[in-house]
């Protein structure tokens, strides 16, 4: 049973059909991460113990919800989902905690945005399953002890370096997820187009991956729009020819890159190799520095189109190759 507490995001979920595989077997890539929660999860099982906690980072898009939702499946454990700002105040998250049943699991995104109060409630609550409220103020104020089921807490971020230390060292697992390779990809939109009812050439799902920025959110929302020139093209199957008809009309480049990382490559290049602070990028591009932190840069330094200096970010040989530009290093010649 999932209890949504926060909504899943808008395109995804409202769409007639939901994409998100609910069993290891539809779940594609991240191959080491699955083996060890395999083990940690039938080994729990075993034990007939709530799962440890669990931490998942890594950029947006990328399966942390998805992989929330396959462990409750497997455990057979109810799951609530949750983000971290929709927990404002300690009570908000007292509320929640004390309406868990043994064995369930929270699953909390976004988490490294908890407030330091709300923080502090969790550390206590994944410790010894255990929370301190304080009921009234000033001298008739009292503490007030809650003995909490033992539940399994999954946490994901977009930054594990904005989790604070008691907070990380409270996870018993922590994984990283990494960017899929456009075979992984592939995978991921043909399964997709199946669910759909509308077959995909490989050929086709092979072209939407490679533009997808490694990131399956992106390649199932590019095979819907691809589906609709499909439809309106009255074909029974996703053609390459439709594909990169679609994709070119969409303004998809085919290095996977999107307007916002063009720009980035751009700004980066026009300093003539030198380092640019993250603040300047983000005030030049209009984005809050987190969106530049945690969205646009991981995929860019990931292929190596971008360098993280200590003093600042930096344009590679390979931006300036995929810019079709000729290489200034950092002294400008
Ligand atoms: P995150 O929580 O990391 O932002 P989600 O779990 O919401 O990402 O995944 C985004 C979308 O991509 C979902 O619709 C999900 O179905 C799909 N997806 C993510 N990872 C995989 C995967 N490994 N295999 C198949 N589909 C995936």
């Amino acid at each position: 049973r999932v209890v949504e507490i926060e909504t899943f995001n808008a395109e995804e979920e409202s769409s007639e059909v939901t994409l998100r595989p609910d069993a290891w077997s539809e779940y594609i890539g991240q191959d080491q991460i699955k083996k060890n929660l395999g083990v940690f999860i039938e080994a729990s099982k075993k034990r007939q113990e709530a799962l440890d906690h669990v931490l998942f980072f890594g950029p947006p898009g990328l399966g942390k919800t998805t992989l929330a939702l396959i462990i409750a499946n497997e455990m057979q454990s109810n799951i609530k989902v949750t983000a971290a700002p929709m927990i404002e105040k300690s009570g908000d998250l007292a509320a929640i905690l004390t309406n868990l049943e043994e064995g369930d699991i929270l699953f909390i995104d976004e988490i490294h945005r908890l407030s330091p109060a709300v923080e502090e409630i969790l550390y206590s609550s994944m410790e010894d399953y255990r929370i301190d409220i304080i009921i009234g103020s000033g001298p008739a104020a009292q503490t007030v002890k809650i003995d909490l089921p033992r539940f399994t807490l999954i946490g994901a971020t977009t930054r594990a370096g904005m989790l604070s230390n008691p907070l990380r060292d409270r996870f018993g697992m922590n994984f990283r997820m990494n960017f899929y390779t456009p075979e992984e990809l592939a995978q991921i939109v043909a399964q997709a187009s199946r669910k759909l009812d509308k077959e995909i050439v490989h050929e086709s799902a092979l072209e939407i991956a490679k533009r997808s920025r490694g990131t399956p959110r992106i390649a199932l929302r590019l095979l819907r729009r691809v589906r609709d020139f499909a439809d309106v093209a009255d074909e029974s199957i996703i053609t390459f020819d439709t594909t990169q008809y679609a994709l070119n009309e969409l303004g998809i480049n085919s290095h996977g890159f999107d307007e916002m990382d063009i720009k980035l490559l751009n700004l980066l290049v026009s300093s003539k190799g030198k380092p640019m602070g993250l603040s300047t990028i983000a005030a030049a591009l209009s984005e809050d520095e987190g969106t530049v932190e945690d969205v646009l840069e991981p995929y860019l330094i990931a292929n190596g189109y971008l360098e993280r200096t200590a003093k600042g970010r930096r344009a590679t040989r390979a931006t300036f190759d995929v810019l079709n530009m000729d290489y200034v290093n950092s002294d400008g010649t």
